[in-house]
């Protein structure tokens, strides 16, 4: 640090090169292998990944419910990996919600202040403020049986946000909602976040939710995390297959890269590359235009059929080399989508939409 004036932000909660294994001998799993990541104070940060990439052991590896293999957890700057879980100032919503069926909503809010010792009153004041928070102060004296699913998601919030955690863990909080109240839930948690300030770090394997709620994602897979980055830049610059195909859709294109340009089959040069050889060319479906009756140009293409999606329709395409394409395009009211099965037309993308990936 030269001269003091940037002092980097300390991260609320970081993993040094955890490795977490289960079992012993050829029965070995490596639930997490070497994952290092930090998240910022405030931040709402996503890991997102298929089941069975890790993403919960490794909130139970920053909770304390599991002790790592290997690597240091670090929480607000300092090294909590051998805490109990009850003296880290982590707390965790699961999916299941966990609330006790004896106790109100209000008594469910306390237990945690109660058992920490804080004195009444100020128990009672930190549960008005959090169910006034969660919007549940006229329900305060139910059980949980009688809420819906999402009133109860609402008591488990206010009571694990009630102790004041550093860092709030929630493991696929969502996923036990229909639709339409899951994104009801999406922009309360978002509000939530914002008005504690408190630092999110949420578990989900639905990657628009992923894209719509975090600052930044980290993407993991067989344990390993293979992207963090803002949701733009995951959705835009995917490192790899694995991250191009799991976030959105994408169409995945057989090509050579030579003389640092990447050609298709049929010819066309549709990017740049510094490598040499067989390469795989990602576009997402919607920075395909298609060409208009009389424009000349573009990739040659055969129009196979579409599907309509509502605002939008899917046109499945197939490239002279046999590679079959999807273009999304906006629907029109009152027409069929698309150029009609069995015309040619011309597939055009702008250069920064289309990904080079190593094959
Ligand atoms: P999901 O979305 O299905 O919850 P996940 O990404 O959270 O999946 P984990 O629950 O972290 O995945 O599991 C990662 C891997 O570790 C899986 O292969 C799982 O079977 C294994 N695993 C997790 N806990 C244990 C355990 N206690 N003993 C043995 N293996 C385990």
């Amino acid at each position: 640090n030269h001269g003091g004036q940037h002092v980097s932000a300390r991260p609320a909660v970081s993993a040094e090169r955890v490795t977490k294994r289960f079992g012993q001998g050829t029965a070995d799993v490596r639930a997490l292998d070497e994952v290092s990541v930090s998240v910022a104070r405030g931040e709402f940060f996503t890991l997102l990944g298929p089941s069975g990439c890790g993403k919960t052991t490794l909130l139970r590896c920053i909770a304390g419910f599991e002790t790592p293999s290997a690597g240091r957890i670090h929480l607000n700057g300092k090294d909590i990996t051998d805490e109990p879980p009850n003296r880290r100032r982590v707390n965790t919503v699961f999916q299941s919600y966990a609330l006790f069926p004896h106790l109100t909503v209000a008594q469910n809010v306390a237990f945690g202040l109660e058992m920490m010792g804080k004195p009444r009153a100020e128990v009672s004041r930190t549960v008005d403020r959090m169910l006034a928070l969660v919007r549940l102060d006229q329900l305060a004296a139910r059980r949980p049986e009688a809420l819906s699913g999402g009133q109860q998601q609402r008591v488990a919030l206010a009571r694990a946000l009630a102790p004041q955690p550093e860092v709030l863990l929630l493991d696929e909080p969502l996923s036990a909602l229909d639709l339409k109240l899951r994104k009801e839930m999406q922009s309360e948690l978002k509000r939530l976040q914002h008005e504690t300030g408190i630092t999110f770090v949420f578990v989900t394997h639905d990657q628009e939710e992923a894209l719509t709620m975090s600052d930044r994602i980290g993407v993991m897979s067989t344990g390993r995390l293979l992207q963090v980055g803002p949701p733009r830049e995951i959705y835009n610059r995917p490192v790899n297959r694995f991250v191009a195909d799991f976030i959105g859709e994408t169409n995945f294109i057989p090509a050579m890269a030579q003389g640092g340009q990447v050609r298709l089959a049929s010819g066309e040069v549709v990017g740049e590359s510094a490598q040499a050889g067989p390469v795989t060319v990602a576009i997402r479906p919607e920075q395909i235009r298609l060409s208009e009756p009389g424009e000349v140009g573009g990739i040659p293409a055969t129009v196979e059929g579409a599907t309509y999606l509502g605002t939008d329709s899917h046109i499945h395409l197939r490239l002279k080399d046999g590679s079959p394409v999807v273009a999304r395009v906006p629907s029109l009211p009152s027409a069929e989508p698309g150029p009609a099965p069995g015309s040619s037309v011309g597939l055009r993308v702008a250069p920064g939409a289309v990904q080079v990936l190593e094959d």
